[in-house]
């Protein structure tokens, strides 16, 4: 009788630790996931944030770059074209000596020297034409 109860406590031990054992890993596990999470929360945090950063990084950019463009954005005085390479170095068809406007396509009015002379003459865009 007495090894049986040996046998049975030896037994008891045994699951006993298997049971500790098992409790160990599921905290384990959990610990794991946990610490998983948190990382995942915080690349997460960061990723949002480069995001961010890079986005309002573009929009700056593209800012800059559409006021950089609007100080390209002219016209001729006499005949409205947009400079452009194609029209900066030509000769304009409206200046020449049957041009008696006074309306120009610019804010700025071309200097008389300019007037009559067959060439371009450009300018920041004036909206008075449409007055
Ligand atoms: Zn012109």
């Amino acid at each position: 009788m007495p090894r049986e109860l040996a046998e049975r406590q030896l037994l008891i031990e045994h699951y006993e630790e298997q049971r500790r054992l098992l409790k160990f890993k599921d905290d384990i596990i959990w610990k794991m996931s946990q610490e998983l999470k948190r990382k995942y929360d915080y690349y997460q945090d960061e990723f949002d944030k480069e995001t961010k950063n890079e986005m309002e990084e573009w929009a700056r950019l593209v800012d800059k770059y559409a006021s950089e463009l609007k100080k390209f954005d002219m016209v001729c005085a006499f005949c409205g074209q947009h400079m452009s390479d194609l029209t900066v170095n030509t000769d304009c068809v409206e200046n020449n000596s049957m041009f008696d406007s006074y309306t120009y396509f610019t804010d700025d009015e071309p200097p008389q020297h300019i007037i009559h002379k067959a060439r371009h003459w450009f300018g920041r865009p004036s909206l008075r034409q449409f007055n």
